[in-house]
């Protein structure tokens, strides 16, 4: 998912209630607006962990910080398996003046509950990968909790390059790099054209197979496109994360069919009334065993965080604490309790990050 995809929340994103600045800079056609923010960020002297404020701890509360109880729905150990929270933390203006890495060590303390356990974060443009800050270093450096993957989103194939190529190679050899992607295809935008899309899907698939890595799959109204260059470059034991998925039954079928390493990742937005369709995929043809648990933070909040931004509450975007919500969608689909959600999606968490 990511960027331009918000159009899937609930509420379409230009009247969604996210904070201005952030959700405007993210939009699709507007990279340029993102990359001048993030510019902006890394400019102040915030980047890469340095310049730690006066102001940079948790302001003092009488409610015990998330970090010190289990979430109310549930207290099974989870893992976000898809996360960008670099770009969450910054959606909270409280967090303006701390440098990315003290804005999500704070995002963890004050927001996630005890059984989250890690996330992987995931880098999909190119700023977030460059070797000209490596700011990605810190970024993972300064968070244990945190493994990253990296790949070109479809949105941004036309900025693939050698360098890029060479800037994933580079983030591939880090420690607790797990996988390739987001990478794949997106005609619901066409932010960048058709065939580029396809040539930078097929060149990062190759780099997954030579690093022997997991594939994080991006696919929106390409599925047929998306199955045939899958099925003509990987061998059908490659492990793919379908992250996001919105997809069709006939989707899931071909894909288990050819890979089966298959699993599919579910966000908020299996918890939206206009998914009738995506939740009968989830109630009758998905199984449990090829679940996985996401947020896509800071991107599509389950309903009822949705309904709080309506209401004037708290949680203007999703983050690694929603993902029992989510489970508890599935569970309610399903008919299970969420625990068994919950310990099956950790468990498949297991087998495609090792983690
Ligand atoms: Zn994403």
């Amino acid at each position: 998912m990511c960027p331009a995809d918000e159009h899937l929340q609930g509420n379409h994103s230009e009247d969604a209630p996210v904070p201005a600045p952030a959700a405007a800079s993210h939009q699709g056609g507007s990279n340029k607006a993102s990359r001048q923010h993030k510019r902006g960020r890394g400019g102040g002297g915030a980047g890469n962990g340095q310049g730690r404020s006066q102001n940079s701890q948790p302001a003092p509360s009488s409610a015990p910080p998330a970090s010190e109880s289990f979430h109310p729905l549930t207290s099974e150990e989870f893992v976000d398996t898809h996360t960008h929270l670099h770009w969450a933390v910054e959606r909270i203006p409280q967090y303006k003046h701390l440098s990315p890495t003290e804005a999500i060590n704070r995002l963890r303390h004050e927001h996630f509950p005890k059984n989250f356990h890690a996330c992987v974060n995931v880098l999909c443009d190119v700023l977030s990968f460059t070797s000209l800050t490596n700011e990605w270093q810190s970024l993972v450096d300064s968070c244990d909790f945190m493994y990253i993957a990296a790949g070109l989103h479809p949105h941004y194939a036309d900025q693939y390059s050698e360098t890029v190529s060479h800037d994933l190679q580079t983030i591939s050899t880090h420690p607790r790099f797990i996988a390739l992607g987001e990478i794949g295809l997106d005609y619901n935008r066409n932010l960048s054209p058709p065939e580029v899309q396809k040539s930078v899907f097929t060149s990062q698939l190759l780099l997954a197979l030579s690093l022997s890595k997991p594939i994080i799959l991006h696919t929106r109204d390409a599925e047929s496109d998306t199955l045939q260059i899958l099925t003509s470059i990987l061998p059908p034991t490659t492990t793919i994360h379908v992250h996001c998925f919105t997809g069709t039954a006939g989707f899931v079928k071909s894909m288990l069919d050819y890979f089966p390493n298959s699993y599919f990742g579910f966000t908020g937005v299996i918890t939206y009334e206009s998914v009738a369709e995506l939740q009968g995929v989830v109630r009758d043809v998905v199984p449990l065993d090829k679940i996985l648990l996401e947020t896509d933070s800071p991107y599509m909040p389950p309903l009822v965080v949705v309904e709080g931004q309506a209401k004037g509450k708290k949680g203007k975007f999703s983050q690694c604490g929603d993902i029992p919500v989510v489970a508890r969608k599935i569970a309610e689909l399903k008919g299970v309790d969420v625990d068994v959600v919950m310990r099956a999606a950790r468990e498949n968490t297991r087998r495609v990050y090792g983690i």
